[in-house]
């Protein structure tokens, strides 16, 4: 890890984010308490992108940290991987009233934020926490066929990136079934990376 880089990134994303919060256009601003722009290391090889902030991220101004993040920090875990070695972030950057699923306009007024945070960080491997976070970018396709498994596709403007694709914590949290397949999913993790990092 390059401590410089990780200062420079941090002041960045820091900088983006305040101006974010300010120009965002998103009306789920009118409800929510504060933005949750995102967590973790600036400098991160992987970033993971939820759907968007609930009632505790809304409240602290941080994602992932209910039952959902405290999972999602056990999986990370039993890969020898901690909040500050990744960064964490999600589609939309305001809590939808109720926890309701974000609409396409509300998703296409944060898209703007996601895609700068990741040209500033510049992850090798980007982790899409469910369906929401994987239509963002595949668009047709379906949760249940390519959960576990890694894509290559290109971001308008910012090259082609691999992308690894889960089921939501959340949705796991409480199906016995599909919380197993997320841990053996998971699981795969550092064998991408390795094999990303072999062939830079
Ligand atoms: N679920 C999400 O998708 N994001 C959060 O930040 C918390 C719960």
């Amino acid at each position: 890890m390059n401590d410089s880089v990780r200062e420079i990134k941090g002041k960045l994303l820091s900088d983006l984010n305040k101006r974010m919060a300010e120009t965002c256009r998103c009306t789920l601003k009118e409800t929510a308490k504060q933005a949750v722009p995102g967590d973790g290391n600036p400098d991160a090889d992987i970033l993971f992108i939820g759907e968007a902030p609930g009632k505790n991220e809304d409240l602290q101004g941080v994602p992932f940290v209910g039952a959902a993040g405290k999972f999602l920090g056990e999986m990370l875990a039993s890969i020898d991987l901690s909040r500050e070695d990744i960064y964490i972030t999600n589609v939309v950057k305001y809590r939808p009233p109720d926890n309701r699923d974000p609409s396409p306009e509300e998703v296409a007024d944060c898209a703007e934020w996601l895609r700068e945070q990741l040209a500033l960080i510049d992850p090798k491997v980007i982790v899409t926490l469910g369906r929401h976070a994987l239509n963002r970018f595949f668009p047709d396709a379906k949760i249940s066929e390519v959960h576990g498994r890694a894509f290559r596709r290109e971001i308008p403007g910012l090259g082609i990136r691999v992308f690894y694709v889960l089921y939501h914590p959340a949705a796991a949290l409480y199906n016995g079934g599909m919380r197993d397949t997320l841990k053996q999913d998971f699981k795969k993790i550092p064998k991408i990376i390795e094999k990303i990092l072999k062939n830079d």
